[in-house]
This record gives structure tokens, C-alpha cells and sequence, in this order.
């Protein structure tokens, strides 16, 4: 099942073009907020199981916003691939990798453009992002992803310049510029994904491959990064977890490249979809 935002509205999708208006669809049984879909993901699975397809309506790429548009809070792990951790000059974690947020203000949806800020070195990451759907306070690995509406796309957009100047890393300011947060085009159920922790993710910059991966690469696979989350946190529904990223950004390049305006990236996980952006 694919959990969208369009046009503001909470849709459960069909297929790419077509898809039930929750609140219509359901009179009135669910709500119309897009952030009202977590916490009730089960339930909304099952009705739409049944659901009229004659009540389906078209739905148009262009109107899919962000399907989670106001989380409370977004967790972001780093240097959780080992070839990641190497390209930018650190020693792969052992422990669980360093944990940081980025801001919800940064959130958009899987097309349209970014622009880049001053300092001329946003760089890429692609990423799976986990949408949490139920609390989860010291969850077991293996109750993770029974913890998970599901899983959606994207790009941890990051300032390099602001990332590493000063006294100590600004990874939480740096990654958190208007648009540097893209998800989407929609959220998968865990049940739709034939293997989560397999995964193959990546992007390119005006068509060029940049970044090739797949989940299998985890130090810390999904499962295992939350539940070591949970360990302190308190994940609620529509929380997003940023999982890490794949080696291939710009600042591991020889010269360092960054995205420039004009450019075109695209970004893609199996089994979930793709983002396009253009930078200006
Ligand atoms: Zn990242």
C-alpha cells in the first residue's frame, strides 16, 4: 500500500495515477490530514483492502506533496555505510553512528526545485527514510518494523562549508535549509517491500550516476538503528528516521564537486519510487 499527500489531502494510492481521498472515500471515517495516516496506518490498510474502486479519483504527479509534511521530529544517522564513512575521512562506527536532526522546516516534497544556499557545497545523499507509525520506547530489533507505517525516499541535502566550519561540526543547521529534506513520492507499507533490508538506493546529477547502493550495506540495518534509537528516544508516529547514506557525495570526490543551479538530481530506492529536483 502507498500512503500519499496530495494536493494537502491524505491518499491512499491505487497506482501511480489513481488513488482514494481518505476522508471522502471513507466518509469521513478518516481524517483529511495527511499526519492523521501514522498512527492509524493498520487500520486504514485494511479498509482500503475493500475500498470502492469506483470511489477511486485520478491523482496528478505534479499535486504529490510530501507525504509527511509536519513531522515532529526527524532523526538522521551518519557514516552508517562503511565506504561512506571512509570517502569523508572517518573510521567506520563500531558503536552506533553519530546521531543528529535535522529541522522539520526542512521538508519537501519528491519534485520540484531546490534552491541552493550561499556557500556554493550542497552536496547529495540519498537515503531510505523509515516513517515511524507507532510509539516506540526501547523496541527490539525485532519489533522494529512492526513499529513502521513504512518507507519512503530521500535526500539528506547537506551544506558543506556550514557543516564543518567552527569549533565543532553544525550538522544540525547544515542539513536543514529550506528544501534540504525532500521525501517522497509516497510512503510503502513494510508488507509491499519483498526484503527492506535490501534495498537498492541511489542518485545522479544530470544523469550521471553518483551514488549506487543497497540497505544490505548497513552498518546498522534499519531495524537494528532504531531499536538503538529507542534505546533513548521516544519515536512517535510521523517521526522520520534519516537511515544514512552510500558512498558516491560530492565532498569524497577528487576535487570535492557540489550540486550547482541548473542541475538535475534524481534519486531513487527499489521498490519505492524516484525524486526529481532541479537546483536554482
Ligand atoms: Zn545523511
Amino acid at each position: 500500500m502507498r500512503f500519499a499527500n496530495s494536493a494537502g489531502r491524505a491518499f491512499v494510492l491505487r497506482d501511480e495515477i489513481s488513488g482514494w481521498d481518505l476522508a471522502a472515500a471513507s466518509e469521513g471515517r478518516f481524517s483529511a490530514d495527511p499526519m492523521q495516516m501514522w498512527s492509524r496506518h493498520e487500520e486504514i490498510r485494511a479498509w482500503a483492502r475493500d475500498a470502492d474502486a469506483e470511489a477511486a479519483v485520478p491523482v496528478r504527479p505534479e499535486d504529490l506533496d510530501a507525504p509527511v509534511p509536519t513531522p515532529g521530529a526527524i532523526v538522521a544517522i551518519g557514516l552508517n555505510y562503511a565506504e561512506h564513512a571512509a570517502e569523508t575521512g572517518f573510521e567506520p562506527p563500531t558503536e552506533l553512528p553519530p546521531v543528529f536532526a535535522k529541522f522539520p522546516s526542512a521538508i519537501t516534497g519528491a519534485h520540484g526545485t531546490v534552491t541552493l544556499p550561499e556557500g556554493g557545497s550542497t552536496d547529495w545523499e540519498v537515503e531510505v527514510v523509515a516513517v515511524v507509525g507507532a510509539e516506540m520506547h526501547q523496541v527490539p530489533e525485532e519489533r522494529v518494523f512492526a513499529h513502521l507505517a513504512g518507507l519512503t525516499i530521500g535526500q539528506d541535502l547537506s551544506e558543506r562549508t556550514r557543516q564543518f566550519s567552527g569549533p565543532a561540526p553544525q550538522f544540525g543547521l547544515a542539513k536543514s535549509y529550506p528544501g534540504f529534506a525532500p521525501i517522497g513520492p509516497w510512503v510503502v507499507s513494510m508488507d509491499e517491500l519483498a526484503d527492506p533490508n535490501d534495498l537498492e538506493l541511489g542518485c545522479s546529477v544530470d544523469g550521471t550516476v553518483v551514488q549506487s547502493g543497497t540497505t544490505a550495506r548497513l552498518l546498522f540495518s534499519i531495524p537494528r538503528s532504531l531499536s538503538e534509537l529507542s534505546k533513548v528516544l521516544t519515536l512517535r508516529p510521523g517521526d522520520l528516521v534519516f537511515t544514512g547514506t552510500p558512498d558516491g557525495v560530492g565532498m569524497g570526490m577528487n576535487p570535492p564537486t557540489y550540486l550547482q543551479p541548473g542541475q538535475t538530481l534524481e534519486t531513487w530506492v527499489g521498490g519505492i519510487g524516484r525524486m526529481t529536483h532541479v537546483m536554482a
